[in-house]
């Protein structure tokens, strides 16, 4: 969609990153960072500063004690985080349970990796997790359960509860967790990020892994982590040493100082918040209607008013003739699905957005 965007001069909503500058005074950081000559390789496991200020940001954040130094590792960015974990732990046949919609990355991991993907769709229209039919898909041979909250593309997001299933179906098991954080810090409307970080019994057993792109708005940075507890990532290292071995350095050492101050992560959820508001109170002179959000970038939208084609073609039907980009959900499921929903990233500008929605307030139904 990006290309198709890029091809007929569309306004760009579909894929995930921000069309606004980056912090600047983490630019600066980054800057200094080079020009005080940290430019060689750091510690495979990542900068020790930034480990430390992580461990410092999870205490105060889930009130639990990690150990920075058997625990965290940098990584190049959150994919690379979740693939390892999976390379990790995956035998041949092994099975891991994905919901979908899934995050395109998830089940092509799991299948070059020798393990077999067992999907589970999310709840239509709230995507939310059928606990019941998880049980039901629990084998032997179940190796791990990966979870994503916030989530994408829906921005569905696990409640308390979700995690009370989730223990009790593990405990007693061999199953592990996967959990992409990625989007952590952007989470609306009051609610609280749940963290498998908040409950030592599920880090036991887990692979948690985040994305410094993601929630400081550089995508194009590909740095992340991952924690664990330290018996697993001892294991991981041993992946990670031979494919990565150290990260970008710079980075490194400005996030270490940039993590010092707060309110540079805590100040994301309102930041995020105030683009998704914008965008649906603009949106509201369209005849989409929303489904709700409450993290991540991004907002899904039906169109089911407007048309009766299938996501893809409406999708393309709209970068062609109304020059917005969108993401069909479907392309998010391995099995045709027919809810007739499209992706929007709001993480844009105030202008993009408006210039986006102009278009779409003459999307006339064609049914
Ligand atoms: N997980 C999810 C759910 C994502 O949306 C993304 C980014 N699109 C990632 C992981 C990847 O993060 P990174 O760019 O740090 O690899």
């Amino acid at each position: 969609m990006s290309s198709l965007a890029a091809e007929k001069k569309a306004v760009n909503l579909g894929q995930g990153f921000p069309d606004y500058n980056m912090d600047a005074e983490l630019v600066e950081l980054v800057n200094k960072a080079m020009k005080t000559g940290h430019n060689q390789y750091v510690h495979m496991n990542g900068y020790q500063p930034l480990r430390d200020a992580l461990a410092e940001k999870v205490k105060f954040l889930y009130k639990t004690s990690i150990d920075p130094v058997s625990q965290i590792t940098i990584t190049p960015g959150g994919t690379y985080a979740l693939y390892t974990a999976l390379t990790t732990i995956i035998q041949a046949g092994d099975e891991v349970i994905v919901f979908e919609p899934a995050y395109d990355s998830y089940i092509p991991a799991i299948e070059l990796n020798g393990g077999k993907a067992i999907r589970i769709q999310l709840t239509f229209p709230d995507y939310s997790i059928n606990w019941s039919e998880v049980k039901q898909r629990i084998t032997a041979r179940t190796r791990a359960i990966m979870i994503n909250s916030p989530h994408n593309p829906t921005g569905s997001v696990l409640s308390k509860n979700d995690i009370e299933e989730l223990k009790s179906i593990v405990k007693g098991t061999n199953i592990l967790i996967i959990s992409d954080e990625v989007y952590e810090h952007l989470i609306f409307d009051g609610l609280e990020h749940e963290s498998i970080l908040k409950y030592p019994e599920l880090l036991e057993r887990s692979f948690v892994c985040f994305s410094f792109g993601k929630v400081y708005h550089c995508t194009g940075w590909k740095l992340g982590y991952c924690i664990s507890s330290p018996h697993l990532m001892n294991e991981f290292r041993k992946i990670h040493q031979f494919n990565c071995f150290s990260c970008d350095s710079p980075k490194q050492v400005a996030l270490a100082e940039f993590l010092q101050n707060r309110e540079h992560y805590l100040e994301l959820g309102s930041f995020l918040q105030k683009k998704r508001d914008y965008f649906q109170q603009l949106m509201k002179e369209t005849l989409f209607k929303p489904l709700p959000s409450h993290g991540s970038y991004f907002q899904i939208y039906s169109y089911a008013d407007l048309s009766n084609e299938n996501e893809r073609d409406f999708a393309i039907r709209i970068t062609k003739e109304y020059g917005v980009a969108t993401i069909p959900v479907s392309a998010f499921y391995q099995d045709e699905v027919k809810h007739k929903v499209v992706r929007f990233c709001f993480a844009k500008k105030e202008k993009t957005l408006e210039n986006a929605v102009e278009q779409l307030r003459s999307v006339k139904p064609k049914l």
